[in-house]
């Protein structure tokens, strides 16, 4: 999906490639997510404030759509499309850190779910597995990266216990 996409996004273009990704979603019954944001899912669905994010409508199209696919990927995915922050093919959130800090925690998911990059799955099963397999994020997300000023790096909250909020809620069934 990102070969047509302008280097530089403003917030405007991101919009439009939101809704084109939705769109696209909806019409081929599959997307591609990298795989730790499987897991922000469910933040995202524990956390309940974010109901216009992708994560959401991911949650929305799998319980519209029993049969919805998920490929599963190390890196870059459908979402990573609309962020003003992935640029040349490259997330540069926070100067940059996020892009291997993210890059270990997809390994660390797939590695847990016993899955190679490109598995695609139906929704319902895959997040199935991840509540199974994965009861909290802490391990996967708990940042314990040292910059190079000397300061821990942290992009998120994996301890704000949304996650668990949400694996008790099994939206997925
Ligand atoms: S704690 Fe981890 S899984 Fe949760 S939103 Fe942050 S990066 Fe995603
Ligand atoms: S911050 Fe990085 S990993 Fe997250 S959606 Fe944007 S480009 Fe993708």
């Amino acid at each position: 999906m990102f070969e047509d996409v302008p280097t530089r996004r403003d917030d405007k273009l991101c919009f439009e490639l939101k809704e084109k990704m939705c769109e696209m979603m909806r019409l081929t019954g599959r997307v591609t997510m990298r795989a730790h944001h499987t897991l922000c899912c469910f933040c995202g669905y524990g956390r309940t404030k974010y109901p216009d994010s992708l994560l959401a409508k991911i949650i929305e199209e799998m319980q519209r759509n029993p049969d919805f696919e998920i490929r599963t990927v190390a890196g870059l995915d459908d979402l990573c499309y609309s962020c003003p922050v992935c640029i040349n093919n490259r997330c540069v959130g926070a100067d940059g850190k996020m892009f291997p800090a993210d890059m270990k925690k997809d390994i660390d998911v797939l590695h847990r779910l016993r899955l190679i990059s490109g598995a695609v799955l139906p929704a319902g099963e895959l997040f199935g597995m991840v509540a199974e397999k994965i009861p909290h994020v802490v391990d996967i997300c708990g940042d314990n990266q040292v910059a190079e000023d000397g300061t821990l790096f942290t992009t998120c909250s994996p301890t704000d216990g949304h996650y668990e909020e949400a694996l008790a809620q099994r939206f997925w069934e």
